[in-house]
């Protein structure tokens, strides 16, 4: 698998055995080994060749106004710059066919050492600086899908309780909107507000938004993550539940998304625009 293949999947813990892409410039018939190490030491900052075929990743083009690929110059090739034996950075421009672009950056962390041959790597970070004409795929979710991505970008980058609030705003919201939709009351009769919890009890209880799974023994799990969700829990159980919290805010997400009559309805009514401070 060509180094290229690899940079176009999520960064992840794992370690993946891809092509040689580090070849000396300056000795092209010269092969790694660990024997020979001393001869060509790495300096930091040095800019390497990388032989590792074409990056590509998928955008939603608004000039096109479709998905599209964009892909790095095939003639250019990727360069990489030495941090460590084991750390390569690259730096990546992404252009669609219409010439929009996206400005992304790699680094990649070898096992063992980069100029092993067939080396086994990872993606330990992963950054795009999107321009105006390029929006992220993921517009499955709709108004969501941007809070959503919000949030896999804080998870990623280790930012437990920010990638948490954004899963907040996304389960809130909805909530809000159906409630709001449906006639089910925020206010007590004395106008202070009703708990998230109260209204999300009665939403689901009348339209059924939480998955079964998630239902299923009792709400255990659904407290929990719950608690989680709005509590002020620690960075490591924000990481640690990020997993799950994901998933019962998507799967809610498809559930309403089923139903046609509340998918218009949070269509409809935008619980987070109209109401910012809602808390
Ligand atoms: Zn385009």
């Amino acid at each position: 698998m060509d180094l290229s293949k690899l940079l176009r999947k999520p960064p992840a813990e794992d370690y993946q055995q891809v092509d040689t892409f580090w070849f000396p410039e300056e000795r092209e018939d010269y092969e790694y080994s660990d024997e020979n190490e001393d001869d060509t030491p790495l300096l930091i900052g040095q800019h390497v060749i990388l032989d590792a075929g074409q990056v590509s990743l998928n955008y939603y083009c608004t000039e096109c106004e479709d998905l599209r690929t964009f892909n790095s110059d095939k003639e250019q090739g990727l360069r990489g710059i030495v941090v460590n034996k084991q750390v390569i950075s690259i730096d990546c421009i992404l252009q669609c066919n219409c010439g929009s672009v996206v400005h992304t950056w790699f680094l990649v962390e070898a096992e063992d050492d980069i100029r092993y041959q067939s080396p086994k790597v990872r993606i330990l970070h992963f950054r795009e600086k999107l321009t105006d004409c390029v929006r992220l795929q993921s517009e499955k979710y709709g108004e969501f899908s941007e809070w959503l991505e919000k949030a896999r970008r804080a998870y990623r980058d280790e930012l437990g309780s920010g990638a948490v609030i954004y899963l907040r705003k996304v389960y809130e919201s909805i909530t809000y909107s159906i409630a709001n939709a449906n006639n089910i009351l925020l206010n007590k009769v004395n106008g202070k507000r009703r708990s998230f919890y109260e209204i999300l009890q009665e939403v689901d209880k009348e339209h059924s938004i939480i998955p079964e799974s998630f239902s299923a023994n009792g709400y255990k799990l659904f407290s929990q993550l719950s608690e989680i969700i709005h509590g002020d829990g620690s960075e490591e159980d924000a990481l640690e539940y990020f997993g799950a919290l994901y998933t019962l805010v998507t799967s809610i997400l498809d559930n309403v998304n089923k139903k046609e009559e509340l998918k218009i309805a949070v269509q409809k009514f935008n619980w987070s625009t109209n109401n910012p401070s809602i808390n």
